[in-house]
C-alpha cells in the first residue's frame, strides 16, 4: 500500500468506516450505537448498556457468556455474527516477566500485544509507556501495593512505513486492524494479568503505524476510555507515531491533547531521517516539529521523543547537538534506545560508550533524557521486533 491517502486508509478485518451500527463489529460499537441495534431487535434501551458493560467492563467476548441477558437475546446476538475478534494462539514469557500474546484474527492474520510489568529496574520503561508526568499518579485503592503493567498494542498487521530498523516495516503492510481487534488486545491482555498486577498504561507502539489507520485507532481510544467500559484515562494512553503530521493534528483536535504522544524521531535532520524513515520524504521533519508545537499539550505533560541509536548512522555527538537544536522550545523528554538486532540487517547498536556520549550531550543541554532498558528481548517483544517475520514474509508471498 502506498503512503498516499493513509489517513483515510481502509482495510479488511472489520474496519468500521462510515457504516450503520449493525455493520460495525459488536466489540467496536459505542453505547449509542448499541442503542440503535437493540431497538431494531425490539429490545428495551437498557439492554444496550448491559451489552456494552459486559464486553468492555467485564471482557466478555462471546454472547453465550452474557448471562445477564435473556437466552433469546443471547441467541439473536450470536446469530447476528457476534464472534470474538481475536483468540490467543501463543503466550511467550520472557525471563524479565514480559509476556507476548500472539493473537489470531479473522482471515488468519496474527498480531502481537505485549504486557510489560514495571519492575524497579524497568522504571525507565514505565516512563516510555506513560508520557505521564507527576500529577494524579495515585495507585488503585487496596492494602497491598500493586504492580503496574504497561500494555503495548498493535494497530496493523505489518506496516507500510518501511523504517529500516524495524522488523514490521521490513515486512510491509498486510492489513489494518478493526477497532474491535485493537480493543480485544486490551480485553484479552487484562485476562492475562497476574496476581498483584493492574493495567496502568496503554501504548499504541506495537506492529503498525496508528495514525496511518486513524479512524480505527480513534474509535478504539473512544471505546477504551468510555466510563461504562474499560474506563482508562486518556492520559494513560500514548499513541506512538513515526510522524504523520496531519494525523497528529487530528489526534490533538479529537482528544483535546489528552492522549499522550510519542514520536519515533530517530534522526535530528531531514537527510538522515529520510534515509532511515522513508515517510519523512512525504512528511518532512520541519512539518512534524511544527505539528508538535501546535499539539494542545495539557500543562505538566510532555511529548515523548523516541530515538533509536544506530551505529554510525545517527549516533554521533554532532547529531546529538543537532537533536538538541531541533527540539529546542518543545516540551519533550527523550527516550534513547540502542537498536535491537533484526534478521539479516547490517544495522546494529553503537558501543555502550558512544550511547553514553550521546546521552551526555542531551542531558548537558538540559534535555530530559532516559536510556531505555530492553524488555522481553528473549521473546522478540522489544521495540522494532514485533513482526512475526516468518508469517508475514510467507503471507507477502501469497
Ligand atoms: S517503526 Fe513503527 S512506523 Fe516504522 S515500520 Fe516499524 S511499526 Fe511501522
Amino acid at each position: 500500500m502506498s503512503a498516499k491517502g493513509e489517513l483515510s486508509a481502509r482495510a479488511e478485518g472489520g474496519v468500521t468506516g462510515a457504516r450503520g451500527p449493525d455493520a460495525i463489529h459488536p466489540v467496536a460499537r459505542l453505547p449509542e450505537e448499541w442503542q440503535a441495534v437493540v431497538a431494531a431487535l425490539g429490545e428495551r434501551p437498557y439492554r444496550a448498556g448491559q451489552i456494552f458493560r459486559a464486553i468492555h467492563g467485564r471482557g466478555v467476548l462471546e454472547p453465550e457468556q452474557m448471562t445477564d441477558l435473556s437466552a433469546p437475546l443471547r441467541a439473536r446476538l450470536a446469530e447476528s455474527g457476534f464472534t470474538a475478534p481475536a483468540r490467543v494462539a501463543h503466550v511467550h514469557r520472557a525471563a524479565d516477566g514480559t509476556r507476548k500474546l500472539v493473537l489470531e484474527l479473522a482471515g488468519g492474520a496474527r498480531v502481537e500485544c505485549v504486557l510489560i510489568p514495571m519492575t524497579d529496574a524497568a522504571e525507565v520503561d514505565a516512563d516510555v509507556g506513560a508520557a505521564v508526568d507527576d500529577e494524579d499518579d495515585a495507585e488503585p485503592e487496596g492494602d497491598e501495593p500493586r504492580r503496574r503493567v504497561t500494555l503495548c498494542v498493535s494497530t496493523q498487521f505489518g506496516c507500510a512505513m518501511g523504517c529500516v530498523f524495524c522488523a514490521s516495516g521490513q515486512a510491509g503492510l498486510i492489513r489494518g486492524l478493526g477497532a474491535a481487534e485493537i480493543v480485544s488486545q486490551v480485553l484479552i491482555a487484562k485476562q492475562h494479568l497476574e496476581l498483584g498486577e493492574y493495567l496502568r498504561n496503554l501504548v499504541f507502539m506495537g506492529m503498525g503505524e496508528p495514525l496511518h489507520h486513524y479512524e480505527e485507532t480513534a474509535r478504539a481510544i473512544r471505546l477504551i476510555t468510555h466510563p461504562d467500559g474499560l474506563n482508562m484515562g486518556p492520559r494513560r494512553i500514548t499513541v506512538s507515531t513515526v510522524g504523520l503530521s496531519p494525523g497528529i493534528r487530528r489526534l490533538g483536535e479529537d482528544f483535546a491533547g489528552k492522549v499522550g504522544l510519542a514520536i519515533s524521531l530517530h534522526a535530528p535532520d531531514e537527510a538522515t531521517r529520510g534515509r532511515i524513515i522513508p515517510i519523512n520524504r512525504r512528511y518532512p521533519l520541519g512539518e512534524l516539529i511544527e505539528a508538535l508545537r501546535r499539539y494542545p499539550l495539557p500543562r505538566r505533560r510532555r511529548i515523548t521523543i523516541e530515538y533509536t541509536l544506530i551505529d554510525g548512522v545517527n549516533d554521533s555527538p554532532e547529531q546529538a547537538r543537532a537533536l538538541v537544536r531541533t527540539l529546542r522550545g518543545l516540551r519533550v523528554k527523550v527516550n534513547l534506545i540502542a537498536m535491537n538486532a533484526i534478521g539479516a540487517s547490517q544495522l546494529r547498536a553503537p558501543p555502550p560508550a558512544r550511547v553514553e556520549q550521546f546521552r551526555a550531550v542531551l542531558t548537558d543541554s538540559g534535555l530530559s533524557c532516559f536510556l531505555r532498558t530492553r524488555r522481553g528481548d528473549d521473546v522478540s517483544a522489544a521495540c522494532g521486533q514485533l513482526a512475526l517475520s516468518g508469517d508475514l514474509v510467507r503471507r507477502r508471498g501469497d
